[in-house]
């Protein structure tokens, strides 16, 4: 399967972004070799699907009840209705800022699914876990903790690997860390799904850029990157996505 490039614009972006994408990524999109998702604020989910018809449009979050008396919250039902087709969950961002726990991103996971949205389910050490050696156990404790028993029934969600002291600040993990701990989110999704959990698509996000771009996509079980920064720069987004390995040069298949 093609490997999968989701540009997440946080709180940013505009019509003007919107034009933009569509006269300078759109065009390229078809030659790419990978899958695009591009997940705006809420506002422009509805241009943005308008003006690039055919790429795939994301949340960046959905509450768990279908609707109801819950201010400045937005349900997954009426992210599908403005035309996504993806929603991400569990960002760290929302973690921090929103208090969100894994119980309630396993319940907004539920609720993506039963409205027929791909759920983008993020997990992440902070820099302590990770100078503390317990990376992995974070990890792994988000990620069983936020994935409902159901994620591979339907619609197969994706899994990003986002370490919190990557994002947004130029570091990025070794190689062979994102290899080590890839890996280790795969044993886990094949443990507890059989063989549906080896096709979870797992993405890498946190500085994801043009220089290391490819470097980082081709490492094993790497099924595409989770973009921010770099996403509201349509050459760095399309330079970032040029650089995914196609399915066809034998890599392990992956699925999203
Ligand atoms: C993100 O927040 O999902 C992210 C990966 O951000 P950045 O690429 O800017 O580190």
């Amino acid at each position: 399967m093609r490997q999968i490039i989701i540009g997440n614009w946080k709180m940013n972006g505009s019509r003007a972004l919107v034009d933009e994408m569509a006269r300078e990524v759109y065009a390229r999109a078809a030659s790419l070799p990978c899958d695009l998702v591009l997940c705006p604020p809420a506002t422009l989910i509805a241009p943005l699907a308008q003006a690039l018809p055919g790429i795939a449009i994301g949340g960046q979050d959905c509450h768990e009840r279908v609707s109801g008396a819950h201010t400045g919250d937005i349900a997954a039902g009426m992210l599908r209705e403005a035309g996504a087709s993806h929603v991400i969950l569990g960002h760290s961002e929302r973690r921090a800022d929103h208090g969100e726990s894994d119980a309630k991103v396993r319940a907004k996971v539920g609720a993506a699914r039963a409205a027929g949205l791909t759920p983008i389910v993020c997990v992440g050490e902070d820099e302590a876990a990770r100078q503390a050696g317990r990376a992995d156990a974070v990890v792994l404790g988000q990620l069983a903790a936020s994935l409902p028993e159901d994620f591979t029934a339907g619609v197969v969600g994706l899994v990003a690997y986002e370490p919190i002291w990557a994002i947004g600040s130029g570091r990025i993990p070794s190689e062979a860390d994102i290899a080590a701990m890839h890996g280790a989110i795969r044993a886990a999704l094949r443990a507890r799904f059989g063989a549906a959990g080896g096709a979870i698509a797992i993405l890498y996000g946190g500085s994801v850029k043009p220089a290391n771009a490819a470097a980082v996509l081709a490492l094993p079980e790497v099924g595409g990157a989770l973009v921010g920064g770099a996403s509201l720069v349509p050459g760095d987004f399309l330079a970032i996505a040029g650089a995914a390995m196609a399915p066809a040069l034998g890599r392990t298949p992956v699925a999203g």
